[in-house]
């Protein structure tokens, strides 16, 4: 049977691991380990875990699927990306009725995957890279045709066209290609043997057979979620680690430095050789194609023959060239609602965006258009875009959710909610930094824009309703474990902060009933 957990959702209480074992472990405090693809000898455990999640995180290929159906068009989808955005609004599109012909078309010639335990389980050997199938595949009825990249779009026609040369009509696409990793600049040193990324399952499968062999020192280009991750799992291994970051931390262009600063002391005392503040300038090879050595900004010289590039990513917009569609480097550019809009601005009604490649306008964070790589949006976003495919007009629904994400690196579960690069200071509003389990609150102009967690997930929705409703910063609330530093506000230390006004509140809980409200006089 195959499963996976929302870790946005788990609060890692633990029900799961207790119900089944075998298939759920927790990593240090908070960290959920899971296996996605469980025996069926598993299946009653399983089961049951799911039954006893408290905040249904967990979805098996044995839970039902309780979503409301809803009435509306009928016609031909085409879903282009076959990986989490596409697969949750194929399987959406499903469970609200539509029952229309409905293509998914993927480049990778795997059934959809899930990515997360890449950089993850998959590195420590826990998961096999090819035991992250997702569960919600089966009894779809969509017609895949996988292992075909598109290559254009005909809009006038609604043509997809593909790299074999046919084509693919549709009456409504939905674009979820997602992005990929950014790859080591100079193509020769990328070419070197040792030197890769980590995206697909492919570079994972690799990267895990060379840690298995047990390398002399990996060296980790860029200290993101990505490449943390990375780290973390070479020390689980326990192999020595280099992880060489250009700004002042790790973590520090997605929550700042000054939590950045609480990340590099994980990774110091986890025994990574941290250095910060400097580049990698080469890397060289033995002559014979293999890689040997690093040569860093500062003059140093390391020996290593792994080198994992984690520089970020690029979205999949390449195919969509000479569409009209308003796609470029910050990914396809669509409206509250999905939809895509054109190079004018003008928004089409037959072209829709959901996942890693969509840019779309946040009403909480002045209407900015957010790209975001996080599990829970492609989600989300999927969820929302498949129902306004098959709705009328007035019943479609707003992209409202919050972005919240997880990373599970060095024992710990680092989570967040709301855009902390929208800030300009943060405080610690609960828990203990020393003890590692704490809740980090953002701001700006007086309002809270984000919260940050460590192994504290359990806030996560509480701060989420706080920032939804423009709650104050610094926050004036009383809580539990009130951290005794609390009131020291400091600055965030974001690299390039983005301006952030309190114009809007959210209401409602349900897609349905999700609604931004203007602030007077925001
Ligand atoms: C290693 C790793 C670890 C991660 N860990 C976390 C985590 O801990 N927490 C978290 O919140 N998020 C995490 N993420 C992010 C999360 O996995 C992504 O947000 C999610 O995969 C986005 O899904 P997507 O469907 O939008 O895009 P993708 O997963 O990128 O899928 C896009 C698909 O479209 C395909 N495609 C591209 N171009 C074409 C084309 N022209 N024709 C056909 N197909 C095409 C791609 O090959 C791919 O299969 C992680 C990502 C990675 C890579
Ligand atoms: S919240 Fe659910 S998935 Fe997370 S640890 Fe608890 S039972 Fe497991």
């Amino acid at each position: 049977m195959k499963l996976v957990v929302d870790l946005t959702r788990c609060q890692g209480y633990g029900q799961c691991a207790y119900a089944a074992p075998e298939t759920f472990r927790m990593h240090g405090g908070e960290a959920l380990m899971y296996d996605p693809n469980p025996g069926d000898e598993q299946r009653d455990k399983v089961v049951r875990a799911v039954a006893a999640c408290p905040v249904r995180a967990i979805v098996a290929d044995a839970a039902a699927d309780g979503r409301a159906r809803a009435d509306g068009w009928s016609g031909r989808i085409v879903i282009v990306g076959a990986s989490l955005a596409g697969l949750r609004a194929a399987n959406a599109l499903r469970s609200e009725g539509f029952d229309g012909p409905l293509t998914i078309i993927g480049d990778e010639p795997y059934e959809p995957y899930d990515r997360v335990p890449l950089s993850k389980q998959v590195l420590t050997g826990s998961v096999s890279p090819m035991g992250t199938v997702f569960p919600f595949t089966g009894g779809l009825d969509a017609e895949p045709v996988l292992g075909h990249p598109a290559v254009g779009l005909d809009r006038r026609n609604r043509r997809v066209r593909l790299a074999n040369g046919e084509q693919v009509e549709y009456d409504r696409l939905l674009i979820a290609t997602g992005a990929r990793a950014e790859p080591w600049p100079d193509a020769q040193e990328a070419a070197l043997d040792g030197v890769g990324t980590v995206r697909g399952r492919n570079d994972a499968a690799q990267l895990r057979e060379r840690l298995a062999a047990g390398p002399g020192r990996v060296l980790v280009i860029g200290a993101g979620f990505i490449g943390s991750e990375v780290a973390s799992a070479c020390r689980d291994l326990g192999l020595p680690v280099t992880v060489v970051e250009r700004g002042p931390t790790p973590l520090a262009g997605a929550l700042g430095a000054t939590l950045g600063r609480i990340a590099a002391r994980m990774q110091h005392e986890a025994g990574v050789d941290l250095r910060c503040g400097v580049a990698v300038a080469a890397l060289e090879g033995d002559g014979g194609g293999r890689l040997r050595r690093a040569r860093l900004s500062d003059g140093a010289v390391l020996d290593v023959d792994l080198a994992v590039a984690a520089l970020g990513s690029r979205r999949n917009v390449e195919w969509l060239e000479g569409s009209g569609l308003a796609a470029g480097r910050w990914g396809v550019t669509c409206d509250a609602g999905c939809r895509a809009f054109d190079v004018n601005g003008v928004v089409t009604d037959d072209v829709f965006v959901a996942g890693d490649v969509a840019r779309f306008p946040s009403p909480v964070y002045g209407y900015q258009l957010l790209a975001v790589e996080h599990w829970g949006n492609a989600i989300d976003q999927a969820e929302i875009a498949a129902h306004n495919m098959i709705a009328g007009g007035p019943d479609r629904w707003a992209h409202l959710a919050l972005p919240v994400f997880w990373s599970t690196q060095f024992g710990t579960q680092v989570k967040s909610v709301g855009v902390p690069t929208c800030a300009d200071e943060v405080v610690i509003t609960q828990g203990s930094v020393d003890d590692r389990q704490f809740v980090a609150a953002y701001g700006r102009h007086g309002r809270m824009t984000a919260a940050v967690t460590f192994d504290h997930g359990m806030w996560l929705e509480f701060y989420g309703r706080l920032i939804e409703q423009a709650a104050p910063f610094p926050p004036r609330f009383a809580v539990v474990d009130q951290s005794p530093g609390r009131s020291q506000v400091l600055p965030a230390q974001i690299p390039r902060a983005r301006p952030a006004q309190a114009t809007v509140v959210l209401t409602g809980y349900q897609p349905s009933d999700r609604r931004a409200v203007l602030v007077p006089g925001g």
